[in-house]
């Protein structure tokens, strides 16, 4: 199986709902029902997406400013 992978489209000043909305599934286009597991830390930081509608899983690359809004909003 490919893993399909993107590049995250938006700014760290962005509202959350956008933020996750560049999550959207690929296939579907949605974004309200993801499962997402942020993988932050390392040196390619990026969030690991599924959506449970398409049982489709992909990779989102953040840059190091993406990654920590990312932070900031799985914390909350
Ligand atoms: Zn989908």
């Amino acid at each position: 199986m490919t893993l399909l992978a993107d590049t995250a489209r938006f700014r760290t000043d962005d509202p959350d709902d956008l933020v996750r909305a560049s999550l959207a599934c690929p296939i579907c286009l949605r974004s309200d029902d993801l499962e997402w597991h942020g993988a932050l830390d390392g040196y390619d930081p990026s969030v690991e997406c599924r959506c449970p509608r398409c049982e489709e899983s992909w990779r989102v690359y953040l840059d190091p400013q993406q990654a920590l809004r990312f932070a900031f909003m799985d914390a909350s």
